[in-house]
């Protein structure tokens, strides 16, 4: 690869290489005025992908113009890990994986051979098209819904799947996707908090809010703080425009549904997602909440979670013996929290005012 290349797939070891020969050091990244521009490029990088789930082309015209690029990567790392926030980790990774998607569908195969290499996919070219084992394919590929990435819709030579430039690129893009979580937070320096407070009190305000209108929108009377660990997990995954799975999908639907959220209410939930499909998601909907079957489903009990790898962060109600399942939780969590809310005052005597509330029923 090139360096217009090394620009563009930020992420690949001869980009880190190169800034290693272009003799940066890493105080000067954060501070010197010759990498201001790689500063704000890293900035807005994070910027983008807290707004819009993708990072925006900048110009790569010239060779000073490509430097600030490739640092503007590490600079957004360093940013990211700073504010330290799982929220804002995910929608970055996602972020840079969409982008590294997007750019992959105008370059070479070659150039995606390179990338996949960098990236741990182990593929080779067969007639001019990647192939991989169907293990590493099912690997990366087991997040994704429709139907033409399920291993009996494709063609398994010997134990091989052939695949064309644009759905390889996706797999790449899923294998991004999931390094970049891996690797997030760095460890940071107290140099690093220093250098950069302003940006960081900013972008953690904005990722602050991005979750509060995520956390509020659309839930109408449902009170989210109550939702078992899982579904808080799947909304936010939901939201974050993260793939989720066929049985999560099908949970959280269900739960939304069952504790009152309405069917147009759900599909702003999944509407953020990167592959957000109206039409099947309102049929998937209208499946789960009775309108085309007649039954209206409801999500599985905590064990089939568990054997579903939809089971996330349990806490210590998910631990009671009775609490077997997520409705539960919820109406369980829901009676605590009515309970431990201060009393109302009561009423003088003699006074004329309405009784305030009544016995909880159970
Ligand atoms: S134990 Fe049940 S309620 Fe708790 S997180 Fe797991 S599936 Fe959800």
């Amino acid at each position: 690869m090139e360096v217009r290349e090394f620009a563009r797939f930020p992420f690949v070891r001869g980009a880190s290489e190169f800034v290693r020969r272009s003799k940066v050091e890493l105080d000067d990244l954060l501070g010197h005025t010759a990498f201001s521009q790689a500063r704000m490029r890293g900035k807005k990088r994070v910027l983008d992908a807290i707004e819009k789930a993708s990072v925006d082309d900048n110009s790569m015209a010239t060779e000073e113009d490509r430097l600030q690029e490739i640092l503007s990567y590490p600079m957004a790392r360093i940013l990211v890990s700073c504010v330290g926030d799982g929220f804002l980790i995910r929608r970055y990774a996602l972020a840079e994986a969409k982008t590294a998607y997007d750019r992959m569908q105008t370059e070479r195969v070659e150039t995606l051979m390179e990338i996949a290499a960098e990236l741990g996919v182990e593929a080779t070219l067969v007639d001019d098209l990647p192939s991989m084992h169907f293990t590493d394919f099912l690997r990366f590929t087991s997040g994704l819904r429709s139907k033409e990435w399920k291993l009996v819709n494709t063609e398994v030579k010997k134990g091989k799947v052939a695949l064309p430039k644009v759905k390889f690129a996706r797999v790449l893009e899923q294998a991004l996707h999931d390094k970049l979580e891996d690797e997030l937070p760095l460890p940071v320096t107290r140099s690093m908090l220093e250098a950069l407070r302003p940006d960081i009190s900013e972008l953690k305000m904005l990722a602050e809010q991005m979750k509060d209108r995520y956390q509020t929108e659309g839930f109408g009377e449902v009170d989210v703080e109550s939702f078992p660990p899982c579904m808080k997990r799947l909304v936010a995954m939901a939201q974050a425009g993260e793939n989720i799975s066929h049985p999560g999908r099908f949970a959280l639907t269900s739960f939304l549904f069952n504790i009152g959220l309405s069917r147009e209410e759900i599909m702003k939930i999944f509407a953020g997602s990167p592959d957000f499909d109206e039409a099947k998601t309102r049929y998937q909907i209208d499946h789960i909440t009775g309108e085309i079957s007649g039954t209206t489903y409801t999500p599985p009990e905590c064990s089939t979670m568990r054997t579903n790898a939809v089971c996330f962060n349990a806490d210590d109600l998910c631990r009671l013996d009775w609490v077997k399942h997520p409705l539960i939780y919820y109406r369980a969590k829901l009676r605590r929290k009515r309970r431990s809310a201060p009393a109302p005052q009561a009423a003088k005597e003699g006074s004329a005012a309405e009784p305030v509330g009544r016995p909880e029923s159970r």
